[in-house]
């Protein structure tokens, strides 16, 4: 059995004329031209219901991509039952057969279904090319393979023997099911979060995000062409209180996987809780959750890449990234320089369908976000003393949920726009006394409830120093003198603290090792 390297997948390039690029381009012709029927996949059905609602792409939203078939209580019970009946072999099965299953999703996303999948990750979520391959791609592929060598890293890990007595430790998964729930903005978390606990021996329940859904259908895919027993990953598509009142009461109940917001995880956090008695076992409860993460800049550091990072940082996948920057605290004598750089990459930026390769910036998800965007872009223009727009601040749903990269000037450090996770294109910036570096820490520190990521840029050794250290707990991923996005499958495990999720550190060892409960077995000889 050969287990994968620690190496990531490389990222194409999509350049014109490449084979990708046109292979991209005629995936994308053909997902617009048909409208696809999404079921639920259940055991060895494929369930369609009689309550359809519509899929279409953000940034064309009256164009139909297809349906996807929601699901109710019933389906969500049969779920249960399917992934228990799957687990009295899945769980006893050598773990190199569960890899081999994942291994082979691994590559069938590498070659035959790279450009489907990363259409349809381009079409649902409005993701441009170069991102789409980066997360349903690269990403994706790198969590399917490299979790298989973090695994044996565990199952390494056995306990001494002395003379006449053969201890071991028998990594079993958890007694139960467990539940993964996954938010819209990454097809690599949507594929992680179900793929993590069953490949360490656990059956799932997985309830994708509904605006997420066109790319979860070809995850569901290809772990079916890769032979992955029915009944082991179960894809529900019943929403999600719905969901949770059927799963978080069952006494079967193990574990939860979750992507999404602090405020969803808080919800469930309460229900498993409300219910605690009624477990067989005590849940694993992990959740990566919201941020508000920042860049601090000193007065030393270099204007341009700190302009560079700014720009990429905040306005990459239109600040759909839990880790997006999106509160920076500049320094006064580097703030205007700054400023001219950002205007004119922001002047260089174009915004539309992801269609044309050339948009860096597409569409917001859905109406709901593009509301709630253009809501604190508004509250600016109504509150001139606090806050004023330095760039963007239009926005238009006519076609599709657009809206421009926007940056804010605040006046005081904690306007609500330096404090609330936003999750859109928007950058708040607040200028400090730049002789008074360590006066803006403590600021940096308690602004927000958040502790995901965050980056710090100088040049000056002790400021690079002292903000690492004063810092400590203000981010699970943190960067010097780098955007604080893209964090790569194991060389960035990624996760955050305080309101940012229970830092379980996806892509690393840490995170499998919530997904088995060990039994340790003295033998006497
Ligand atoms: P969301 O609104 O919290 O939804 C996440 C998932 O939870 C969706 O599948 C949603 O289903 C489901 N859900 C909603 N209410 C539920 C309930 N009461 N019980 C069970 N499930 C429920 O988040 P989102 O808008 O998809 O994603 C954006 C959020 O995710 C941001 O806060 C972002 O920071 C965070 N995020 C964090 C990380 C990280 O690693 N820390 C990574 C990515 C995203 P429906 O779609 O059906 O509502």
């Amino acid at each position: 059995f050969n287990v994968p390297a620690l190496r990531n997948e490389p990222v194409k390039s999509y350049a014109p004329g490449s084979p990708e690029r046109s292979e991209l381009k005629k995936a994308l012709e053909n997902a617009r031209s048909k409208q696809v029927e999404i079921p639920q996949y259940i055991g060895s059905e494929e369930i369609f219901s009689q309550n359809k609602k519509r899929v279409s792409p953000p940034h064309d939203h009256q164009h139909t991509l297809g349906y996807f078939h929601e699901g109710n209580a019933d389906d969500v019970k049969k779920a249960i039952d399917s992934a228990l009946e799957a687990r009295k072999t899945w769980a006893l099965m050598h773990w190199e057969q569960r890899a081999a299953v994942f291994l082979k999703a691994a590559d069938l996303i590498a070659g035959p279904y790279r450009a489907e999948l990363n259409a349809a990750t381009m079409l649902g979520q409005s993701k441009n090319a170069y991102q789409a391959e980066i997360d349903s791609a690269c990403e994706i592929i790198d969590f399917l393979r490299l979790n298989v060598n973090f695994l044996t890293d565990i199952y390494k890990q056995q306990p001494v023997s002395s003379d006449g007595v053969w201890n071991r430790m028998e990594y079993r998964p958890l007694e139960g099911f467990v539940f993964a729930i996954t938010p819209f903005n990454f097809t690599a978390i949507a594929g992680n979060l179900p793929a993590a606990p069953a490949l360490m021996g656990n059956v799932v329940l997985w309830k994708p995000a509904f605006t997420q859904v066109y790319a979860a259908n070809v995850i569901m895919k290809v772990f079916k062409a890769a032979g992955l027993p029915d009944g082991v990953i179960n894809m529900i598509l019943a929403d999600g209180p719905v969901a949770g009142d059927i799963v978080f009461k069952h006494a079967d109940f193990a574990g939860i996987h979750f992507t999404g917001s602090t405020k969803v995880f808080q919800t469930i956090w309460k229900e498993i809780g409300e219910n605690i008695g009624s477990y067989k076992t005590f849940p694993r409860i992990v959740g990566e959750t919201g941020g508000k993460d920042f860049m601090l800049a000193h007065k030393s550091a270099n204007a341009k890449a700190l302009a560079t990072g700014l720009i990429r940082g905040a306005f990459e996948y239109q600040g759909q990234k839990c880790s997006a920057a999106s509160r920076a605290y500049i320094p006064s004598n580097l703030w205007e320089e700054v400023k001219g750089y950002m205007m004119a990459d922001l002047a260089e930026i174009k915004m539309g369908g992801v269609e044309d390769f050339g948009n860096f910036v597409n569409a917001v998800i859905d109406e709901k976000s593009f509301d709630k965007i253009a809501s604190y872009i508004e509250g600016v223009k109504n509150n001139p003393e606090e806050a004023e727009i330095v760039a963007g601040g239009t926005v238009d749903k006519s076609k599709g949920y657009f809206i421009q990269p926007t940056i804010i000037k605040a006046s005081k450090p904690d306007y609500i726009t330096m404090c609330d996770e936003i999750f859109g294109p928007v950058l708040t910036v607040y200028v400090y006394d730049a002789e008074k570096f360590e006066e803006i820490i403590p600021i940096v520190d308690s602004t927000s409830p958040y502790a995901l990521t965050g980056a710090v840029f100088a040049q000056d050794r002790y400021a690079i120093q002292y903000a690492t250290e004063h810092l400590v707990n203000a981010a699970g991923n943190f960067y010097i003198n780098d955007k604080p996005t893209g964090a790569v499958v194991g060389q960035q495990p990624f996760g955050g603290a305080r309101a940012s999720g229970t830092n379980d550190k996806a892509g690393s060892v840490l995170n499998l090792l919530r997904w088995v409960s060990p039994r340790v077995i003295k033998e006497t000889l």
